[in-house]
């Protein structure tokens, strides 16, 4: 089955973020009219997160609502809707959903800490954006959140 990808609507902003942060792609809509945000989903493939009950009957087997109010319930309840695994962490931009590219330290001197430089081997750029990522603290953050949301069996605890 092809990796599922979606499209989330207002009020969902966190979520989206953490779905790209496992390697989902992942885009998030506001102040679109439903029927926009639907051909947008068809037209992309896409699944509709939503809080809002009338867009998720109107999407139907295209969108799942989301009924969590916390982070942790909706990307749980997006999770074993649709059996994610965080395998691919690092490979979306949590800003933008633009890919992300292993690049060589010596490609982002300047736009990292030096310090950063000396201690990570693995510097990630958006291809889209620009935006530069390493596997820094929040690494671990993300990790622990996986194994609250997916289990501790899930192989999903940080490397
Ligand atoms: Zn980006």
């Amino acid at each position: 089955m092809d990796r599922p990808r979606f499209l989330a609507d207002e009020m969902l902003g966190s979520l989206a973020r953490w779905l790209r942060m496992i390697g989902y792609d992942t885009e998030y809509v506001r102040d679109l009219p439903d029927g926009e945000v639907l051909a947008l989903a068809r037209r992309e493939g896409r699944t509709i997160l939503t809080r809002d009950r009338q867009l998720a009957e109107r999407a139907g087997d295209e969108g799942l609502l989301i009924t969590g109010d916390d982070l942790d319930g909706q990307l749980g309840q997006v999770v074993s809707a649709f059996g994610l695994r965080a395998d691919r962490r690092m490979t979306r931009c949590t800003i933008c959903n633009g890919e992300l590219r292993l690049t060589p330290a010596g490609e982002v001197a300047g736009r990292v800490p030096e310090r950063v430089l000396a201690i990570r081997d693995e510097i990630f750029v958006c291809q889209k954006c620009g935006q530069v990522y390493w596997k820094g603290t929040h690494w671990d953050d993300i990790g622990r959140r996986m194994e609250r949301v997916l289990g501790p069996r899930s192989g999903n605890s940080p490397r």
